[in-house]
């Protein structure tokens, strides 16, 4: 395990702090998957009965279950002030696809990878530094089901 890590391009650490672009809650049409239990979640926060989400804030995709989005790009539940910072109106309770950004495998793959995730996100490579085992226990979260 530890010759894994070692490894890694990345095993110096990452620094990541989001600057409240809300880039990647907007933008091109995408998914943001949430599980069942992340739905009742939020619709917990939101006061919704039910443990389930109205059809303005989920999509069913295939066997699974998106967020919505405003037909400009932007996630549902994004909000921005007058000022332009973004931010997210069930923070306490996004999902884990959310929560884990950037530090996805699929940023990580590679530097280049992680510097084209760079390109569109102002948070990445600014901030304090992720060590090797923040990103990975961020990377394998898994959302719960
Ligand atoms: S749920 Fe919140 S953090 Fe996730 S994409 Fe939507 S606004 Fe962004």
């Amino acid at each position: 395990m530890a010759k894994e890590h070692n490894s890694k391009w990345y095993a110096a650490g990452l620094a990541f702090q989001c600057q409240q672009s809300g880039n990647c809650c907007s933008g091109e049409p995408g998914h943001v998957w949430v599980t069942k239990k992340e739905i009742a979640n939020i619709a917990e926060y939101l006061g919704i009965e039910g443990e389930w989400l109205p059809k303005k804030y989920l999509r069913r995709v295939g066997f699974r279950y998106s967020l919505t989005e405003h037909a400009d790009g932007d996630c549902v539940f994004l909000e921005r002030s007058k000022d332009g910072c973004a931010s997210c109106r069930i923070h306490k309770v996004k999902p884990t696809q959310c929560r884990t950004w950037p530090f996805w495998s699929s940023n990580l793959k590679s530097p280049e990878h992680w510097n084209e995730a760079a390109q569109g996100c102002p948070g990445i490579n600014r901030g304090p530094t992720h060590t090797l085992v923040q990103i990975d226990e961020i990377r394998l979260m898994k959302a719960p089901s």
